[in-house]
């Protein structure tokens, strides 16, 4: 039995489908009882070597060292996240952006912002989302599905990486997907239909060859998103906060309540986009509601 290396593409009753460099078609693999037993994980994106036999499936042995972890959805090595949005229909959420971003940051992984369906966007949308992400280092694609505006941009943003699309639901993630390249998406339906379900109940992350990288068809999310998470986790989120903490009396300092802040300051003379210092508050409020409820339990 020859020991291979390659990336688990998804993980479906039981299997793991892993895929290996010069190969076509992923391998089938399972994990060892010994592994389970030590609480062991894999996630889409995983790297693992395994051992096969001649019908080409496999018993996964070992999962190589993660470059970085995304708990929702679950996936590992992610080189983009692209939290995608709409311009309208759903209107466009600063809250959710920046929650969406807040954890591609926490977990490490460069995000990106799509703004979708920019061919129905309402005036000044646009340059508003840009006026309050591009100073802090995100850059934003308006694309349009319909129309195909902007998706060579994008898609040369994606070539060659492993991306995943984050995002709420209706806001143009397959459509988007399937404008960068059609045989992204015909493949997701092929699966679909293959293990009986709708794309839009895929409960597992799965990953979809496209162009020498990979593009993720993730699950969608519910309200869960911030759960587990600590204030000291939603501040360390907002990267453009740092640099004005110099100016706060207490240390540490949670930009609220405390007097003499930098923080506060920076948002008064619009250095820090208000939007953003009202998600953070908002963030810290649902995180001390979420806390609650499981003090109750
Ligand atoms: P998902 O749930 O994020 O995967 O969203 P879908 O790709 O299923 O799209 C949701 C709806 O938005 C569908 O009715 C699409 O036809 C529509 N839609 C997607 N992209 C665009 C766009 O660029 N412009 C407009 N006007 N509608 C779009
Ligand atoms: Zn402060």
């Amino acid at each position: 039995m020859a020991e291979l290396q390659g990336r688990v593409l998804k993980n479906y009753n039981g299997y793991y489908y892993v895929q290996v460099d010069g190969h076509t078609e992923p391998f089938t693999c399972k994990v060892k009882g010994k592994m389970k037993q030590n609480r062991f994980s894999l996630a889409t994106g995983d790297m693992v070597t395994f051992e096969a036999n001649e019908k080409g499936e496999g018993m996964i042995k070992k999962v190589l060292a993660r470059k970085n972890f995304l708990l929702r959805p679950t996936m590992a090595n992610l080189d983009l996240f692209v939290a995608t949005f709409a311009c309208a229909a759903p209107d466009f959420s600063f809250l959710l952006a920046d929650k969406l971003l807040a954890l591609a940051e926490l977990a490490k992984i460069p995000a990106i912002l799509v703004l979708n369906k920019v061919d129905t966007a309402p005036a000044g949308l646009v340059e508003q989302v840009r006026s309050v992400y591009e100073p802090i280092g995100y850059e934003v694609f308006t694309v349009s599905a319909k129309t195909g505006s902007g998706v060579d941009a994008l898609r040369a943003r994606l070539r060659g990486r492993i991306c995943a699309f984050g995002g709420p639901s209706g806001v143009g993630k397959s459509s988007t997907i399937n404008a960068i390249d059609s045989s992204v998406e015909l493949r997701t339906g092929a699966v679909s239909e293959k293990i009986g379900r709708g794309k839009h109940t895929t409960r597992f992350a799965q990953l979809l060859p496209f162009d020498e990288g990979y593009i993720a068809d993730t699950p969608g999310f519910g309200n869960l998103l911030l759960e587990g998470l600590e204030p000291q986790q939603a501040l360390a989120s907002f990267r453009e906060f740092a640099v004005y903490e110099d100016g706060c009396r207490f240390c540490p300092c949670t930009h609220t309540h405390e007097p003499v802040c930098g923080v506060k300051e920076a948002v008064a003379a619009g250095q820090i986009a208000a939007s953003r210092y009202e998600s953070y508050l908002a963030m810290l409020e649902e995180i001390r509601l979420i806390k609650e409820k499981e003090g109750r339990k």
